[in-house]
């Protein structure tokens, strides 16, 4: 039976390179009706915190990625957490050390700094020398009865290679000469992440290894330690990078990168999931529309591309708008109008007005909270004020098409754009001249000239409103709403 694994360190949220490896596990598991295993991987106890643990497990939920074993659920092969499985590192260790696939290293660090200087002189790689390999049971006892402090080191093969079939990569290959004996116990006892790592794979009986290609390395050690402790070799595919559009890797500073992030953003989970099923995989076809389920019915760990997959936020953004649209209409407007009361923009009372609200805005919500922004500028838009105030019907009878024709014309020369650029006293001169040509000042020239530039008949200072707007829009710090 297939049994994979997803392995999050709980060092901080789930990002989307988790959340896509913890995916591909999930539907490899699905498609093939094997186990979908959890387990916490918090050995870095300085690292890893209980919030994060369950932030990671309240995102997987969030995104439906249900596990079969693990945290919260159980199973025959926990405990599912680092922290909980000492004593089996240990009792591994332990026989290894029997079996002299591994043997204890009484180096200090300075003889370790020592043994890497030398290396370097003589250009050869910062490998263990072997010092202890080949002691002496007399040896060992003599320092063991010292009390010195000692690693168990692992017994590398010293020639030869290590081939892996990786199932996205093909063969993958490593020369074992520069390698050296790695230390998997630490003189205070703690054993070394690969170690755990290969324990518990062994020991929860994982069949697949999907994880990230940043784990290549590992998987040497790994594979070896897996010999070593005489269990079968589980297959690995090793999954690509997922990289911002300019193709560095992904970081905070390319915007939202965490699952959390584009939940409080409104995002939708089965939005999320089909996107990154999206970075790296695809049906063969051109379809790119998919449901949890369909993943499951049509994934297949051959067609994930062994490239880097390029996390395009505004693709993400408009597939949510799919799959907000292929939501039933009740259920969208539902939590359209739980928003739109909840941000005050409506009363309790307006029942049949939501239906008709969302229908009109429909075309540009992409995002549920990009309805809350259109309901808000729909509603601003005063007509009532402009037609039945005195001042308002005064400055249509009066004034809006004769100042209209001059303010166009003034845009078409150029004076009134080069005017904004020199930002306020450009303004302040530009509009004195506008007027004097027009013979009109104070309400009959502010009135109209504020009703075509913004649409209302009153708001803070117009000149610097108008500023403002323009150093926005050409800024592009905000793109202005353009009618
Ligand atoms: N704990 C590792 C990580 O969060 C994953 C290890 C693995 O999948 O083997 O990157």
């Amino acid at each position: 039976q297939v049994r994979v694994r997803f392995a999050p360190s709980p060092t901080g949220n789930l990002h989307v390179g988790g959340a896509r490896t913890a995916l591909f596990n999930y539907l490899y598991a699905r498609s093939k009706g094997g186990k979908f295993v959890l387990r916490i991987e918090d050995t870095d106890l300085e690292r890893s915190t209980k919030e994060s643990e369950e932030a990671v497990l309240r995102d997987l939920s969030w995104l439906g990625l249900a596990w079969d074993e693990g945290p919260g659920v159980g199973g025959d092969y926990g405990p599912y957490r680092q922290s909980e499985r000492n004593d089996l590192y240990k009792q591994y260790a332990e026989k290894l050390l029997q079996s002299g696939e591994v043997y204890r290293c009484f180096c200090s660090n300075e003889e370790l700094e020592q043994m890497k200087e030398i290396a370097k002189e003589k250009q050869l790689p910062p490998v263990y020398s072997g010092k202890w390999a080949h002691a002496t049971d007399e040896e060992v006892q003599q320092e063991l009865s010292k009390g010195t402090p000692y690693t168990y080191r692992f017994r590398v093969p010293k020639e030869g290679s290590l081939t892996i079939n990786d199932l996205i990569r093909g063969e993958v290959s490593w020369n074992l000469d520069t390698l050296g004996d790695f230390v998997i116990m630490r003189s205070n006892g703690q054993p070394v992440y690969n170690f755990c790592v290969t324990v518990d794979d062994a020991t929860m009986a994982i069949t697949h290894v999907i994880r990230a290609e940043e784990h290549l390395p590992n998987t040497l050690r790994q594979a070896l330690i897996y010999k070593a402790l005489g269990f079968p070799m589980p297959s690995f595919a090793h999954v690509s990078l997922i990289l911002a559009p300019d193709r560095s890797k992904l970081s905070k500073r390319h915007g939202a990168t965490s699952v959390g992030q584009y939940r409080e953003m409104g995002y939708l989970p089965q939005s999320i999931v089909n996107y990154l099923a999206l970075l790296g995989w695809s049906d063969g076809t051109n379809d790119e529309f998919f449901t949890l389920e369909q993943l499951v019915e049509k994934f297949s760990i051959n067609r994930v591309n062994k490239s880097g997959a390029i996390f395009d936020s505004t693709k993400l953004r408009w597939m949510n708008g799919l799959h907000l649209k292929a939501l039933p209409m009740e259920e969208l407007i539902k939590t359209v109008g739980d928003q739109w009361k909840s941000s005050g923009i409506l009363k309790e009372s307006e029942g049949i007005f939501i239906e008709d609200a969302y229908k009109l805005l429909e075309g540009g919500i992409d995002v549920i909270t990009d309805a809350e922004k259109l309901l808000s500028d729909l509603l601003s838009y005063p007509f009532h004020d402009t037609l039945s105030s005195s001042e308002g019907r005064e400055m249509l009878e009066e004034g809006l098409i004769v100042v209209a024709e001059s303010l166009l014309a003034a845009y078409d020369n150029g004076e009134f754009m080069s005017a904004l650029e020199e930002g306020k006293s450009g303004w302040q001169k530009w509009v004195k001249a506008f007027g004097k040509s027009l013979k009109r000042k104070g309400k009959s020239l502010f009135m109209p000239l504020r009703v075509l530039l913004t649409g209302k008949l009153h708001g803070p200072d117009m000149g610097e409103s108008i500023v403002l707007i323009h150093r926005a829009g050409t800024n592009e710090i905000v793109t202005p709403q353009l009618g």
